[in-house]
């Protein structure tokens, strides 16, 4: 078992899906985990959960997209515990669904906001606090849409690929210092993420899959508690697919 015993981590879009599921993992390692959610109520709720499994937890609001939201969110993790060791940057949002040629501005922008400038944002608050502590590591959530496109989801497409960029560019300025820094990117997975789409569309992107069905949440978990860990000591700069051999064809 992998553990974290003594340690602090900050997941962001901690209170459902993929980074409850990296919550739950953490917390069974031993870290102390903060939580981290536009949803307040859903943040406390899974906070409460883990302290009542025996973990040891804490729940912040936080807007990723708000450089103000998320320094404050760091200082509390460091307010509370003393110290920061793991990020993992998996906030996201869906949408707009719009060809680039219909695309409304807010809509690109309200994406970027979340999709890059949030994960930005944790590095830019986050590395500063590791450091002190002689090192971290990090992971940033992309996508299988980090390496290919789809058609009709352009702003989703281009944030995840300016995260995989984004986290070889900090790899590259941090990996001497102490903190790894790794991107993953998961296929389809089953969260309430894909809640909106209709029953056809939820069966098709199944098929996309060779590996015949959508991920789980814990799948992804795995992956990135393992590039958290100690472990994967030598593993940083990088993008890792959980995918289902969806970009293997
Ligand atoms: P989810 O909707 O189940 O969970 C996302 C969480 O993030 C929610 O609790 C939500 O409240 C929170 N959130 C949304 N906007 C936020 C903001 N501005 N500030 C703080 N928190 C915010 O989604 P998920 O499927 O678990 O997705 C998690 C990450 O994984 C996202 O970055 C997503 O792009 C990525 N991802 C998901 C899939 C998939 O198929 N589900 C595939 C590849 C990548």
């Amino acid at each position: 078992d992998l553990r974290f015993d003594g340690k602090t981590a900050i997941v962001t879009g901690g209170a459902s899906g993929i980074g409850a599921a990296v919550v739950d993992d953490l917390a069974a390692g031993g870290a102390t985990v903060i939580v981290a959610d536009l949803k307040q109520a859903e943040a406390e709720a899974k906070a409460a959960e883990v302290e009542k499994a025996g973990g040891k937890a804490y729940a912040v609001a936080v807007n990723v997209g708000d450089a103000e939201q998320v320094k404050a969110m760091v200082d509390f993790a460091v307010e509370k515990t003393g110290r920061l060791d793991y990020l993992v940057n998996n906030a996201g949002i869906g949408g707009p669904l719009a060809p680039i040629g219909e695309v409304p501005l807010d809509g690109w922008h309200g994406l970027m906001d979340v999709n890059l400038h949030g994960v930005f944002y944790g590095l830019r608050y986050g590395i500063p606090e590791m450091l002190k502590t002689g090192g971290g590591a990090i992971v940033n959530m992309a996508s299988i849409l980090g390496s290919v496109g789809t058609a009709g989801a352009g702003a989703y497409v281009a944030a995840k690929h300016a995260v995989v960029g984004l986290t070889k560019a900090a790899a590259l300025e941090y990996s001497a210092q102490g903190i790894r820094i790794n991107a993953v990117g998961p296929g389809y997975i089953d969260t309430p993420l894909l809640d909106g789409l209709d029953r056809d569309t939820y069966n098709a992107l199944k098929g996309l899959h060779p590996i015949g069905r959508l991920g789980a949440s814990e799948e992804v978990s795995a992956l990135v508690t393992f590039l958290l860990s100690d472990r994967a000591g030598f593993i940083t700069g990088s993008y890792h697919l959980v995918d289902g051999a969806y970009t293997a064809q």
